[in-house]
């Protein structure tokens, strides 16, 4: 039998190839690129399904994230606080507005922010926690929402990896002051490019967005602030008012396949699950299980032709892109654990049964052969 692909986005192009084609004739007919009736609708239809007053469509994610922080006045001399497992975009946003990155590590189970370190992290500087909804499961909102109401701090909702995820039964994306989203190609949500768009129910925040994201300017030739470019353009957005009409039943798929793989590995010997949290309604991005031997459980996982990935095999403190700073010497003990734990499983909407069933007998196998092998020191 053929091998399962971590990742593809062949079968759903498949699927919509005639309505991604024909979005996208419309746009090269109508002849308008840049900022126009389609973005419109796309900005429409995501607030709405977010459950916001506002969508504004951006470049990418990390602008998004750092769009955002310009919005609220962070800059220099500022601490943003970020979770220590997570893409380095979520760290790179503050570092892009000039502010300190404080890293605070995550709670073992669900690997998000664990709410009561970084209820420790707060200063007087203190401006604005990024909380990443990592893997698709929504943050503890309501911890994270009382500890920063009462002190004036932003809460910026990171929901790259969690498009149409709930909390509490609201939509990610309408949990926070604002909220960036990422439409990368391989996101639950995703263009057939690069794209972002935060949501806020802020007038100021999504004004000022939608000035900085084009030159400052909502006017054309005025310019109010030092913006620069970050736009959503119709093609991308276009593509994203075709896919945004599939993505409750697409996330229904993910949410049936994590299923199965939870039962089925409910037990199994030396393999963590991922841990669903009080009040959270996840979208799986990822599914991700621990191992001790997690390089040895990828091993045999190849050998039977399960492609796997891991998300992230090194946090953003220990790179290089990071040496000779303080950030560089912090021990977040649980993030660390995580970069060599953690193991993410084929997970995408399109999978078939059977290809589950081959997932789910391949990882028991694997499990077994690394159970009875002594664990090295
Ligand atoms: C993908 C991602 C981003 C960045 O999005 P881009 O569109 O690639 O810039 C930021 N944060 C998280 C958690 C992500 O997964």
């Amino acid at each position: 039998m053929s091998s399962v692909e971590f990742f593809s986005l062949q079968r759903q192009h498949a699927e919509l190839y005639a309505a991604l084609a024909s979005a996208g004739a419309r746009v090269i007919q109508r002849g308008h690129f840049i900022l126009g009736a389609e973005l419109e609708q796309f900005e429409h239809d995501f607030a709405a399904y977010c459950g916001t007053k506002h969508a504004v469509g951006v470049g990418n994610g990390l602008e998004a994230l750092a769009l955002i922080l310009r919005a609220l006045g962070v800059g220099p001399g500022d601490e943003v606080i970020v979770p220590g497992h997570t893409f380095i975009a979520t760290w790179l946003a503050a570092e892009q507005v000039g502010a300190s990155v404080v890293a605070v590590d995550v709670d073992p189970g669900t690997y998000n922010i664990d709410a009561i370190k970084a209820e420790a992290a707060i200063t007087p500087r203190t401006r604005a926690i990024i909380v990443v909804h990592l893997y698709g499961q929504p943050a503890n909102m309501s911890a994270l929402a009382q500890m920063a109401g009462s002190r004036r701090i932003a809460i910026v909702e990171d929901a790259a990896q969690a498009h149409g995820a709930t909390y509490d039964g609201r939509r990610v994306g309408s949990l926070g002051t604002a909220a960036a989203f990422s439409f990368y190609p391989t996101k639950n949500l995703g263009a057939l490019g690069d794209g972002g768009a935060i949501t806020t129910d802020d007038d100021a925040i999504a004004g000022s967005v939608r000035a900085l994201r084009n030159y400052g300017s909502t006017v054309k030739y005025r310019h109010d602030e030092l913006g620069g470019n970050s736009r959503l353009d119709e093609l991308q957005a276009s593509y994203l008012n075709v896919k945004l009409a599939v993505l409750d039943a697409k996330n229904e798929s993910r949410r049936s396949i994590a299923s199965r793989y939870s039962t089925a590995f409910s037990g199994t010997e030396g393999l963590g699950l991922p841990a669903v949290a009080e009040c959270a309604g996840p979208v799986w991005h990822l599914y991700v299980v621990r191992h001790r031997r997690r390089d040895q459980l990828q091993e045999e996982l190849h050998r039977s032709g399960i492609r796997t990935m891991i998300h992230y095999p090194m946090p953003p403190h220990r790179q290089r892109a990071y040496a000779g700073t303080t950030l560089s010497k912090l021990h977040l003990p649980h993030t660390e654990q995580a970069a060599e734990q953690v193991l993410s499983l084929p997970m995408w909407p399109e999978l078939t049964d059977a290809e589950v069933d081959k997932v789910i007998s391949a990882v028991l196998s694997a499990a077994k052969i690394l159970g009875e092998c002594p664990a090295e020191v």
